[in-house]
C-alpha cells in the first residue's frame, strides 16, 4: 500500500462543512503527541514575533479544540462536545480528551478586533487605508477637553491657590531671610490675576 502524503494541518469542522487549518509539521506533531494522554490539554503555539512590533500588543485566542480520539478540530468547545458525546466519546464523557489549540496572535492598537496571525500580516495592516486613517483620527483627536469648571469649583480653585501660594511663601520664608531680593516669587499668580473664563460682568 503506497503511503498517502499527510496534509500538513488539521481537518476543522466548522459546522458548515470540513476546512483544513494549516498548521507547521511540528505543531502537528505535537497534537499527535498530546492526544496520547488522557484528559484536556492546551497546546499554545509559537507566538508571532519574540518582540510585538510597535503598535501592536500579543493576544492569545483560541485558534481551536482537537479531539483526542480522533484528531478533529472545532472553532468552539460546544461543537466538540457535541461531537465526542454523540461519536469519539459517546458513554464515556468523562474521559473525554482535548486539546485547547491556543494562538498567540497581534492585535493592532489603534483597532481593536484586527488580530493577526504574523508580524508580517501586521504589517501590511499597518498599510492599510482604514488603519491609516483610524490612526490619523486617533492622533488629531484632542485627549479628552478639559471639563469646564463651574463658579463654585472656581471659587475652591483659587482659594487652593492661594492656600498654596501662601504656603510657599511661609515655608520659604526661613531661608530667604537675609537673601532678600533673591527670593522667588510665588509659585502661583494671586487669584485676581488668574484669567476668569466666567468674567461676564
Ligand atoms: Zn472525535
Ligand atoms: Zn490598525
Amino acid at each position: 500500500m503506497p503511503s498517502q502524503p499527510q496534509p500538513q494541518g488539521l481537518i476543522v469542522e466548522t459546522g458548515s462543512g470540513a476546512s483544513v487549518l494549516q498548521l507547521p509539521a511540528t505543531t502537528l506533531e505535537q497534537i499527535r503527541h498530546i492526544a496520547a494522554d488522557p484528559g484536556a490539554s492546551t497546546l499554545r503555539l509559537p507566538p508571532p514575533a519574540t518582540e510585538p512590533p510597535a503598535g501592536a500588543r500579543e493576544l492569545d485566542f483560541d485558534l481551536c479544540y482537537v479531539c483526542k480520539h480522533c484528531k478533529v478540530a472545532f472553532p468552539s468547545p460546544t461543537p466538540l462536545q457535541a461531537h465526542q458525546a454523540r461519536a469519539c466519546y459517546a458513554g464515556r464523557e468523562a474521559a473525554r480528551g482535548l486539546i485547547r489549540v491556543v494562538q498567540p496572535a497581534l492585535e493592532c492598537r489603534a483597532c481593536p478586533g484586527e488580530r493577526f496571525r504574523t508580524a508580517a500580516d501586521f504589517r501590511r495592516h499597518t498599510e492599510a487605508e482604514s488603519h491609516v486613517r483610524r490612526v490619523a483620527l486617533t492622533a488629531g483627536q484632542p485627549t479628552a477637553p478639559p471639563e469646564p469648571l463651574t463658579h463654585e469649583m472656581e471659587d475652591v480653585v483659587n482659594q487652593i491657590t492661594l492656600l498654596a501660594a501662601r504656603a510657599a511663601q511661609d515655608s520659604a520664608a526661613p531661608k530667604e531671610a537675609g537673601v532678600g531680593f533673591c527670593a522667588p516669587g510665588p509659585r502661583f499668580p494671586p487669584p485676581g490675576e488668574l484669567p476668569l473664563a466666567s468674567a461676564g460682568h
